[in-house]
């Protein structure tokens, strides 16, 4: 659903900073009225200094002069300071605001964006934001309060003047920011998108650049990356076109502004209504009144820019969550008593096929469980679904509580896992475990490290734990990086641990040093185990058995490999290969 006026999102974003910004504003326009002021008392010191007055007479008009000089200076860099102070500080809330709404979708309610949008939905989007307080919001304010400033002295001095100004202010405050507004709406709405297009051609480039080059793909990817910058260069052109438009039509108005007063005041003080001192100021006086309204036209664009990004950050807002918080949480007790699962079926947001259908079973504590079974049968969708992160219909009891009435982040800390490709942070590979829980101490991040075979590979590195290892661990091994992660998870070992392909990209002697010690850190902790490798199942262990998202058989892995199927056969091609490969490694 689209809402009409989306900044308002932002503004109440911000709204902790609204005082602060009305300060900006009032200053601000001190600022613009000491400019207004400074010029008109110059014309009027120039003016009656023309007629040789008794010095005392020039003195207060050459102090003021001064003082006006210097409060411009002064009152406009307080403006700047209180405006951007405060407009930075509504970036972070906004950030945070922004940050909380991926948080709440994700995993399932983020899949369908490309990384480069989210990334530009939380970077460049939020950054926009910005000109709504500073470009929108205080030279409007500033404008309308030297407008209606300059109307009360015109009405002073002549109320014709006071009518010309009503009339050019509302061409200088209304029209010519709409001209500017209907130049401008096509390039500045469609600069958000195209900008969120172009950091998820580059996102996508530069983490596939390995198989763009191996592929030869390089043309294709940078004519993508040309054709989409061409096209924001394009978007650029219009509206600086429209702004050029918006500032010449603002000096013509300036000069009109000039030769109206002009017009109206030389008669008068022809016929001496007007004394003569105030040809100067009137003169003077519309140049400094239109340089303060000079941004108006570049505001007129920033409002659809900065529309087009609120319309991207508010709409995450209406996105439903995949997995709603329960409306009033349960706690689970400590330690793990047991996992009851019953009929549970899954269907992932916007799939009508079910990824898991009527599931059963139980895991008591101590117990290891393995879930085995074709890919795409429904086993990490089962990891997802006692996460939290996927609806479920059935029942699934943690220690006799519905999974469904756990607030979420309670769920995470009482059940760990280590997902299929868990993420490696571009940060040392100490962060990488610790990931900024404190407690964490380096005697146990060491104990974990040794634990997950890892010593061999930082004897390598220069600084040992602290080396870094690049974005998505690129300077380590695919199966470096899983154990990364499992020494991540060991650290702080959760009462129920779910392992989905903990040994993959492993050879079968590191394999199996990992998941000696696995059972040894994670003893206290019943396991859950996905994975390919059935000849690493001890045949006492339960297995449970998915077929398209169904169980087809449970039982000790002896049980299901005595009987004919799936099971069987993959255990006994494995056992195969591997002999195969001892043989190879005898002769
Ligand atoms: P497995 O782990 O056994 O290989 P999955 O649980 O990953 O299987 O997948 C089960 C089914 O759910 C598949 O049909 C897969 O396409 C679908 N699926 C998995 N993850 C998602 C997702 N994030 N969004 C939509 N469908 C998904």
């Amino acid at each position: 659903m689209k809402r009409k006026y989306p900044e308002l999102y932002l503004w109440r974003a911000m709204r902790e900073q609204r005082w602060e910004l009305t300060g900006a504003a009032v200053l601000g326009f001190i600022a613009s009225a000491c400019a207004v002021a400074l010029l008109g008392t110059a014309g009027w010191l120039i003016a009656t200094a023309a007629g040789a007055p008794p010095v005392l007479t020039l003195t207060v008009a050459a102090v003021m002069v001064r003082a006006f000089a210097l409060g411009r200076a002064v009152f406009r860099y307080l403006e700047r300071l209180a405006g951007h102070d405060a407009a930075f500080r509504g970036l972070v809330g906004l950030r945070v605001a922004v940050y909380e709404q991926f948080e709440r979708l994700s995993p399932a309610g983020i899949s369908s964006f490309g990384r480069g949008d989210l990334l530009t939905r939380l970077v460049a989007d939020v950054d926009t934001a910005v000109d709504l307080p500073l470009r929108l919001v205080l030279p409007w304010a500033q404008s309308l309060l030297v407008i209606l400033g300059a109307g009360v002295f015109f009405w002073w001095l002549l109320p014709s003047l006071a009518a010309l100004f009503v009339v050019l202010g509302v061409i200088a405050l209304a029209l010519i920011p709409l001209v500017v507004s209907l130049n401008t709406s096509r390039s500045e709405t469609r600069l958000a998108p195209k900008r969120a297009e172009l950091a998820s051609a580059l996102v996508v480039a530069f983490s596939a650049v390995a198989d763009i080059n191996a592929y030869g793909a390089n043309e294709q990817a940078l004519s993508r990356i040309y054709k989409i910058d061409e096209e924001l260069t394009a978007l650029g052109r219009k509206t600086a076109a429209g702004l050029a438009l918006g500032g010449a039509l603002m000096t013509a108005i300036q000069g009109a502004a000039v030769i109206g007063v002009m017009w109206l005041v030389v008669p008068k003080i022809t016929e001496g209504v007007i004394d003569p001192v105030w040809i100067a100021v009137a003169a003077l006086l519309p140049l400094a009144i239109f340089d303060v309204l000079a941004p108006l036209p570049n505001s007129a664009a920033a409002l659809h820019r900065v529309r087009a990004s609120a319309e991207r950050i508010e709409s995450l807002t209406h996105l439903p969550t995949p997995v709603a918080e329960p409306v009033q949480p349960q706690q689970i007790s400590p330690g793990f008593t047991g996992l009851v699962v019953r009929e549970l079926s899954s269907s992932w947001p916007g799939s009508t096929r079910p990824a898991l259908r009527n599931v059963s079973f139980t895991l008591q504590a101590g117990q290891h469980l393995y879930i085995v079974g074709p890919s795409g049968s429904g086993k990490s969708t089962l990891a997802n679904v006692l996460m939290g992160f996927t609806n479920y219909s059935g029942s699934v009891l943690v220690n006799g509580v519905e999974l469904a009435d756990v607030d979420h982040d309670e769920i995470r800390h009482r059940i760990g896992w280590l997902a299929q490709q868990a993420h490696i942070f571009d940060t040392t590979i100490q962060e990488n475990i610790v990931l900024g829980r404190a407690e964490i101490m380096s005697e146990t991040v060491a104990a974990a490290l040794t634990g997950a075979q890892l010593d061999e590979m930082l004897s390598r590195l220069p600084s040992g734990s602290k080396s870094k290892v690049g974005a998505f661990g690129s300077s380590v091994s695919g199966g470096e990086a899983q154990r990364i992660a499992l020494a991540r998870l060991t650290v702080d070992p959760r009462p129920l641990v779910i392992l989905d392909e903990p040994l993959e990209h492993l050879d079968s002697e590191t394999a199996q040093a990992v998941e000696n010690v696995l059972s040894q850190q994670l003893s206290q902790s019943a396991l859950i185990t996905i994975t390919h490798h059935l000849l690493s199942i001890p045949d006492d262990s339960v297995v449970l058995e998915l077929h398209d998202g169904c169980v087809v058989s449970t039982g000790t892995c002896l049980e299901i490999r005595s009987k004919t199927g799936w099971f069987q056969e993959q255990w006994q091609a494995q056992f195969e290969i591997g002999q195969f490969a001892r043989t190879q490694t005898r002769g």
